[in-house]
Formats: C-alpha cells, sequence, structure tokens
C-alpha cells in the first residue's frame, strides 16, 4: 500500500443521496469502501455525509473517516476554505466528492457554488455524481498503484462517450490536453464539443493525420448560442456520460446559467455520467486511463 502521505477529500451529499441504503452515498461507500481503505484515503465528511457513513457496513469505524459540522452550522463553508488551504496550518485537502441532488435548493446556495469554483481556482477534483465517485476512486487508486478488473473496467475510455468544452482562456489547454491524449480519446466511441472547441479539436485532429474532411468530433453551437444545453440534452438521453469541461473560474460569463445548466445535467443521471471541470482533473484522469491500460498487456 502507499507511502506517500494520505490524500484527504471533503464529502458532502444531498438528502436524497443519503436518506436510503440504496441512495447515492451507500452505493458509493459498497463500491469504493474497500478501495478507500486500502489507500487510507481520508474523506472529511460533513454533517448527514458522516452520520450516514460512520453507520454503514464499508466505512463504519474507518478511522480515515472525519466528521466536520452540518451544512447549517458551516461545515460545506469550511471544506471551501480547505480546499483554498485553510486559515490554519495542515488544513489542506485535495479534492471534493458532494453528491449533488439538482432539485436541492441548497446545491444553489454560495458556499455550494463556492466549493465548485475553489477546486476550479485551485485545479483539484470536483466530483458530483455516483458514477464519479465511483471512477474517481479508481482513478485515486491507481495512481497509488492499484490496477485491477474493476479499476480497468471503470476507466475504460473505450465505453465513454465524451464532451470536450473549453472557455476562451482555456482553448489552447484543451488543445493541449487532446493533443498529448490524442490516441486515448480517440478511442471513445463517441465525442462531442461547443462549436468553436470543437473546431480547434477538428484542425488538431486534421493536423495529426485524422482523415480530412472528417470530423473528429461533433460540433454543436457555441456555448453562448445554446451548445451547453444541446450537450445537456445528450447527457439527459445517456448518450454522453463524461463532459471534460475546462472552465475559466476567473471571468463574469455571459452564458452562466448554461454553464451551470449542463454540469446539472450530469447531476440529473447521476449513476451514468460524470464531469472533470480543470485541466488538471482531466489530466489525473487521462494518466489513470493510461496507466490502467498500459497494464492490460501484461496481464496473465
Ligand atoms: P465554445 O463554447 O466552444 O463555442 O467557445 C464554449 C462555452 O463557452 O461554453
Amino acid at each position: 500500500m502507499p507511502t506517500s502521505p494520505a490524500r484527504r477529500f471533503g464529502l458532502a451529499a444531498s438528502k436524497l443521496h443519503r436518506a436510503s441504503p440504496d441512495g447515492g452515498l451507500l452505493s458509493w461507500s459498497r463500491h469504493s469502501g474497500a478501495a478507500i481503505r486500502a489507500m487510507g484515503l481520508r474523506l472529511h465528511a460533513v454533517g448527514g455525509a458522516y452520520a450516514t457513513l460512520s453507520r454503514s457496513a464499508d466505512l463504519g469505524g474507518y478511522e480515515g473517516l472525519v466528521a466536520y459540522p452540518s451544512g447549517g452550522e458551516g461545515g460545506l463553508m469550511r471544506l471551501v476554505s480547505h480546499i483554498a488551504g485553510g486559515a490554519y496550518e495542515n488544513q489542506e485537502i485535495d479534492g471534493i466528492v458532494y453528491l449533488i441532488d439538482p432539485v436541492d435548493p441548497s446545491t444553489l446556495y454560495p458556499e455550494a457554488q463556492a466549493l465548485k469554483r475553489q477546486c476550479v481556482t485551485h485545479q483539484k477534483p470536483f466530483i458530483s455524481t455516483v458514477a464519479g465517485a465511483i471512477e474517481w476512486m479508481a482513478v485515486e487508486a491507481v495512481h497509488a498503484g492499484h490496477v485491477d478488473d474493476t479499476t480497468r473496467q471503470l476507466l475504460d475510455v473505450s465505453k465513454r462517450n465524451l464532451a470536450l468544452i473549453a472557455h476562451d482562456a482555456l482553448k489552447d489547454r484543451m488543445v493541449e490536453f487532446a493533443a498529448e491524449n490524442f490516441d486515448l480519446l480517440s478511442r471513445a466511441p463517441t465525442r462531442v464539443a461547443t462549436g468553436t472547441t470543437g473546431q480547434r479539436l477538428n484542425e488538431l485532429a486534421w493536423s495529426r493525420g485524422w482523415p480530412q474532411g472528417t470530423p473528429w468530433v461533433h460540433r454543436y453551437l457555441s456555448g453562448p448560442l445554446g451548445g451547453d444545453a444541446q450537450i445537456a440534452e445528450l447527457v439527459l438521453d445517456q448518450r454522453c456520460d463524461k463532459v471534460l469541461f475546462f472552465e475559466d473560474p476567473h471571468v463574469a460569463r455571459q452564458h452562466e446559467a448554461d454553464i451551470q445548466l449542463l454540469e446539472r445535467s450530469v447531476c440529473s443521471v447521476t449513476r451514468h455520467a460524470t464531469c472533470a471541470n480543470s485541466p488538471a482533473m482531466a489530466r489525473r484522469w487521462a494518466q489513470a486511463v493510461t496507466l490502467a491500460s498500459g497494464t492490460q498487456a501484461v496481464r496473465t
């Protein structure tokens, strides 16, 4: 097992996800509890999420499970501070799992919005769905050196229908990411993008020998003209299950509502879809996919 310091994740969940035995939180702990224990991953869990997990078969009694106050007592606000580094020594956390029910109004509170925004600002993973939380534990496990059939399956890009979107300041980073991972991304059965991002990606693909005139990504409208909403519809129809959205947290976005709509569509199909909001998150996923698929050939 790993020797580097244990990674720390903040954890919160909407009521829907912590209410029942087949809710998202307990489904996640059933899938990922053993991996979490094996990695020694620390979970800094807000109020109700802590209460649910501390009574669960998979993570009850786990010493890496740390209680934070409830949302009403500032638990989520503290997680935001800790993502940014914290007000005091030794508080920093490495990422967030926040299982979001998109019709729970508390997911629109400023602290909930700030939680994602600070993750994007600090290039730390922000995971908002059950599928994403299960997948991300596989990402962490592979980076910690554990690859098995389950992680390989969870990180099999030939089963992922991708959406690729980047705000203007991050379009070069998206092209760079696609160039670095061109073969990996080309293994996905389908790729879609918003208009301008898609144009840049197709030009990259043609420069890399993809057949001229054949799009590498199917382009929808530009984001501000409705492209994000078109891709959200694909997500809702389960025709797209991984959204790589390089967000610019430093500018006011005229189409903020559309951006939120797309990210919340992912949460509407929480057991199916995942979203990565920053280049660092996408890169950590892609590295894990490469590591997991690289070990396939040497399996006996
Ligand atoms: P664009 O849209 O790729 O057409 O620039 C992206 C967005 O801003 O949502």
